[in-house]
C-alpha cells in the first residue's frame, strides 16, 4: 500500500529537513509546496510571480493556486507508492481538497506527523536561518560560508527577517493549527517532540510513521 505522509508543524520546527531525510531513505518523492513556489519563481512563472508579494511578507498563498500545484503533482508517476508532503496542507480547505483528491486515486490513507516545537525555540532557530542564493538549497548550516549542494552563496530568506517570522507565526496558529485539529481524531496522527535534536526527531518520526502504517490495515 501507498505510504502517503503529510508532514505538519510550524515554520522552523525542522519538517523540511526531516520530510526530506524520511522521503530519502524511503525512496518517496518529497513535495514541497515552498520549494515548488520559490524554484518557480526563480523560473520567471507568472502564477508564481504573483504569489511572490504575498510569500515575502509571510502570508499565505490562494487555496486554488496551491491545490492546483499539488494536485498536478500528486498525478505524477513517481508519487503513486507513496510521497512526503511539506508545507501542505496549510489550511483546512486544503486538507479537504487533499482528501477528496486521495478518495478518487483510491489510495492509502494518509499518515499525518506534527512535528510539535515550543514558539520561544522557532523564533530563534528562524532569526538563523538561511538559502542558498543558487540553487534554494533550505536549512543548511548557518555557520557554512557556501552551499553544501552547488557552492551558491547562502542569503537569509526573505521571510525570515524578524517581523516576517512573528507573522508566519501568527498566521500558522490562525489558519494552520486548525488542520491539525481536523487530522487529530484519526487512527494515522502522530505527534513527535521536535525540540529534540535532529537524529532523535528522525528516530521517532521514523518509528511513528511505521506504526500508524501497521495500524491503518
Ligand atoms: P515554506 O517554504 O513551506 O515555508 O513556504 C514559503 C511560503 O510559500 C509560505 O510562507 C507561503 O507564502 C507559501 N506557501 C507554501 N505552501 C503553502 C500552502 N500550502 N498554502 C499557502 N501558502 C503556501
Amino acid at each position: 500500500m501507498a505510504l502517503n505522509v503529510i508532514m505538519m508543524g510550524p515554520p522552523g520546527a525542522g519538517k523540511g529537513t526531516q520530510a526530506e531525510r524520511f522521503a530519502n531513505e524511503r525512496g518517496l518523492p518529497k513535495i514541497s509546496t515552498g520549494d515548488i513556489l520559490r524554484e518557480a519563481i526563480r523560473e520567471r512563472n507568472p502564477t508564481a510571480l504573483a504569489a511572490q508579494a504575498r510569500m515575502d511578507r509571510g502570508e499565505l498563498v490562494d487555496d486554488e493556486t496551491i491545490i492546483a500545484i499539488v494536485k498536478e503533482r500528486l498525478l505524477r508517476a513517481d508519487a503513486q507508492n507513496g510521497f512526503v508532503l511539506d508545507g501542505f496542507p496549510r489550511t483546512v480547505a486544503q486538507a479537504r481538497a487533499l482528501d477528496e483528491l486521495m478518495g478518487r486515486l483510491e489510495s492509502g490513507p494518509l499518515i499525518v506527523v506534527d512535528v510539535a516545537v515550543p514558539e520561544h525555540e522557532l523564533v530563534r532557530r528562524l532569526a538563523n536561518r538561511k538559502i542558498c542564493e543558487g540553487c534554494g538549497t533550505n536549512a543548511v548550516p548557518t555557520d557554512a560560508a557556501a552551499c553544501g549542494q552547488c557552492g551558491g552563496q547562502l542569503v537569509q530568506r526573505a521571510d525570515d527577517d524578524h517581523g516576517v517570522v512573528l507573522e508566519r507565526l501568527r498566521i500558522y496558529q490562525q489558519s494552520t493549527r486548525p488542520v491539525l485539529e481536523y487530522y487529530k481524531q484519526r487512527p494515522t496522527f502522530r505527534v513527535v517532540n521536535g525540540a529534540q535534536p535532529p537524529e532523535r526527531v528522525a528516530l521517532d518520526l521514523n518509528a511513528m510513521i511505521d506504526d500508524a502504517a501497521a495500524a491503518r490495515r
